[in-house]
């Protein structure tokens, strides 16, 4: 039996169960829908269908085309909705049967409606970087090719490819071949395309499934079919269908399920959930994108059926056991793989919007793109200043507010997940250690997966350290911030080799150096943090004098100093063994390693960001030697540039594997990335760093992955906020880190919150959380110094 019997022939009930089960295995539990609004270019059309009551005649029209204001009013209106989508919609070719069309394209300077679509396309992403999808209908191939440059994604429905439709008779664009010719096109221009079919117009279940295969050869030729929308037939007022029925339900399920079966099961499926009473039951049928959902805007196409508020859509979704996620005008598949889908000149408006899956950022608040002007005084700090609208989205080191993604009430029973998240999690309650495939499960979360994440984090968390939030006196001393290395991400190095070419370079003599330490300890600080640039004049044996200078200075000191780059490079000018040189460091005092210059332990991912540094081999290596020479080290993730989760995962896992052969590691601290006036930002060449989500996951899959190996998980207050810190230390973290006092590095990235925290300010943290506070030694012992004075601190 040919799949197209089979089909025929199942029964509706096992019909659905089929396409749900591709779905799920395909897609897990996410459902996707893209947060858009609709900008109607022009309600003009040369096409007369049966069903449509988007076109109009002039006369019901004040202008024949919106004008660019209007255009860009609506996509200004869209982008402070937190839209990321500006979706296209128009007639086909206006100019043709109406002069007034033409006539408004030869005045304004347009050959064609295209032309002009073109024109507002750019406009809008240039303004808003909203993300346009042109949905102009059947197109020739240099009208998609011109689209193209300005559009990630563009869009026709096949409807149907009989050619004896009543409602297609006054409609030349509907011409079936026309239709398939604009698909094919699009393949053969690697446009990701949208597209679908109306069920209900006078087709039988047999022209659906012709039109379904279509879609599926030209797909298995190009791979460039990123949906399939499946809409339903309605009967609307003042068109020639008015008087038709409805499709109805069952046929419309039929259908669904239908597209699901027969499509490839990479291609996305899609029903509007506007035009269904109760549009759960689309789900049921195997769908697993919501599609373009406004905020803002009414369905021009449908308008008497406003879309559900987003809280609808989102209670509906996980009702079903599923999560809401949103996505940009392009799908994940396509967006992680820019070379093939998109114009070069979309890179970068794509990456602005996307999180570390291709999806769109999900944060709540506006996304505007950044617009940087150089800084009138530049000393250590960041070196642009923002400029034009601001995004109100949160971002690593901002300002602004994150979103409450983990509150303080727990879920509640009726909030019990299932799918992949919730598997994966059922083997971490039955103790298994989760794996690189698990961990990349993990970072998928969304929603309610991600707050049973966080709060199976948070049990262990209670479980292997209890409800102490530890923190420590320190001082960061970065004594120098001219730099020979490259980093791509690093706003901090300065000097003529660095990629920042403003701003002071400077180096503090081993006096500064032992002062500053001096300074710490009468502040009360039971550590120096020492990490600063590689200046071409050290040679290895800097870093033991910088160590001793300390050490002579505050001989009790805990002296926690250098990147993994500054060791082995110490060693290397030196053409000394890593071990020698480390026992000799450790010999003049050095006590223990932050971390820092894992970045990502990818190597794919270290050439793009970081290609002139050390590699992952080298960072284990000077980690593994350290701890043999009796060296406590931290493991340090920066993460959110342009990795993707399968990065973190190796991170994760290479990282672990260290810690089990050497015990060595104290705790797990993840980064992340400022963007704001990171080179690799400022360049277009990387993302805005992690969502919040994002880093919320980090933290608690960081507790989950290293259970029974490393029992600290740190938030790094300089890049979260105080708000954020009060989410993750809810997520299994126990540990704010250090005061840090004039702690340069994050700032020069851009990031905004302070460069000092004291006792109290940790304390206002944790103690609403119900948490103690407790002081602690670099690895987790109890200081046992008298605090300073009051007083003596007053002094200094
Ligand atoms: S991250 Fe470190 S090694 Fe890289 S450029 Fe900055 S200071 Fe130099």
């Amino acid at each position: 039996m040919s799949e197209r019997q089979r089909v025929l022939a199942t029964p509706l009930d096992q019909l659905l169960a089929d396409a749900r089960a591709i779905r799920d295995v395909q897609f897990g539990s996410r459902v996707t829908y893209s947060p858009k609004v609709f900008i109607p270019l022009t309600m003009l059309c040369r096409d007369k269908c049966g069903y449509c009551t988007f076109a109009q005649p002039p006369a019901r029209l004040e202008n024949p085309y919106l004008s660019a204001e209007q255009v860009l009013a609506i996509a200004k209106q869209g982008a402070r909705m937190g839209c990321h989508e500006a979706l296209f919609t128009l007639g086909e070719r206006p100019e043709l049967r109406y002069d007034v069309a033409k006539d408004w394209l030869n005045a304004n300077g347009f050959d064609s409606t295209v032309h002009y679509l073109h024109d507002m396309a750019a406009l809008v992403l240039k303004e808003t970087g909203l993300l346009p999808h042109a949905n102009a209908g059947a197109l020739y191939k240099d009208e998609l090719a011109m689209l193209r440059k300005v559009s990630p994604s563009q869009g026709m429905m096949i409807e149907s490819l009989r050619d004896d439709l009543d409602c297609h008779r006054g409609a030349p664009d509907k011409e079936p071949q026309r239709r398939l010719d604009t698909l094919q096109w699009a393949g053969e221009l690697n446009i990701p395309f949208t597209t679908g079919i109306l069920v209900g117009i006078g087709e039988t279940r047999e022209d659906r499934i012709d039109a379904l295969e279509a879609i599926a050869t030209s797909h298995a030729k190009y791979g460039h079919v990123q949906e399939v929308i499946v809409q339903n037939f309605l009967p609307k007022p003042r068109t020639g269908m008015q008087h038709e029925a409805p499709c109805p339900e069952d046929e419309y399920l039929w259908s669904i399920a239908a597209a699901r079966i027969i499509l490839p099961s990479s291609i996305h499926l899609q029903a509007p959930p506007n035009l269904s009473d109760d549009f759960s039951i689309l789900l049921d049928a195997g769908i697993d994108d919501w599609g373009g959902v406004s905020p803002v805007t009414a369905d021009h196409v449908n308008p008497e059926r406003p879309w559900p508020a987003l809280d609808k859509l989102r209670t509906v979704t996980e009702a079903k056991g599923k999560s809401l996620a949103p996505r940009l005008t392009v799908y994940p598949e396509f967006v992680i793989n820019p070379e093939k889908w998109f114009d070069p000149s979309l890179d970068f408006a794509l990456m602005d919007r996307s999180d570390a899956e291709g999806l769109a950022r999900d944060d709540s608040g506006q996304v505007w793109p950044e617009k940087v002007t150089a800084a009138d005084v530049v000393h250590d700090g960041a070196e642009v200043v923002l400029v034009g609208h601001r995004s109100t989205q949160w971002y690593s080191g901002a300002n602004n507010a994150p979103p409450m993604l983990i509150p303080f009430e727990r879920m509640g029973e009726g909030e019990k997940i299932t799918g992949p998240v919730a598997e994966v999690l059922r083997g971490v309650e039955l103790g298994h250690r989760i794996n690189e495939q698990e961990i990349v499960t993990l970072f998928g979360a969304r929603g309610p997966e991600v707050r049973a994440i966080a709060h199976v984090a948070d049990d262990l968390r209670k479980q292997i350290v209890g409800e102490e939030v530890t923190w420590v006196h320190n001082r960061n001393i970065n004594y120098t911030n001219v730099c020979t290395f490259k980093c791509r991400f690093c706003g901090f190095s300065k000097g003529p080799l660095s990629l920042n070419l403003r701003g002071t370079p400077y180096l503090l003599t081993l006096d500064d150096i032992a002062e500053r330490a001096k300074e710490a300890w009468d502040l009360g600080a039971t550590e120096v943090t020492l990490q600063g640039g590689i200046h071409p004049d050290f040679d290895g044996d800097y870093y033991i004098d910088v160590t001793r200078a300390v050490k002579d200075a505050v001989p009790d000191m805990h002296v926690h100093g250098f990147t993994a780059l500054e060791v082995t490079e110490g060693a290397k000018r030196l053409g000394e063994s890593l071990f020698s040189y480390i026992t000799r460091l450790k010999e003049a005092g050095l006590a223990s390693l932050p971390g820092t210059a894992a970045e990502i332990l990818d190597d794919d991912i270290r050439n793009i960001i970081c290609s002139d540094k050390i590699n992952t081999e080298e960072w284990l290596d000077c980690h593994q030697v350290a701890h043999e020479a009796g060296l406590k080290s931290n493991i340090t993730i920066m993460f959110g540039s342009v990795e993707h989760p399968l990065s973190w995962a190796k991170h994760i896992v290479r990282t672990r594997a260290l810690q089990e052969v050497t015990g060595g590691f104290t705790e797990f601290i993840p980064l992340p990335f400022v963007h704001m006036a990171s080179p690799i930002y400022l360049q277009h060449k990387a993302r805005r760093g992690p969502t919040f989500r994002e880093t919320v996951l980090m933290h608690a899959i960081g507790r989950i992955a290293y259970r029974g190996l490393i029992d600290n998980v740190q938030v790094s207050w300089t890049k979260i906020g105080q708000e954020g810190a009060q989410q993750l230390l809810r997520a299994g973290c126990n540990d704010m880190g250090g005061t840090l006092m004039n702690e340069n590095i994050s700032r020069a990235a851009g990031a905004n919150h302070g460069q000092l925290m004291t006792e109290e300010s940790f304390r206002a943290i944790a103690e609403p959380l119900g948490r103690s506070l407790r002081q602690r030694t670099t690895t987790y012992g109890r200081p046992d110094r008298e605090p300073p004075t009051r007083q003596a601190v007053a002094a200094l």
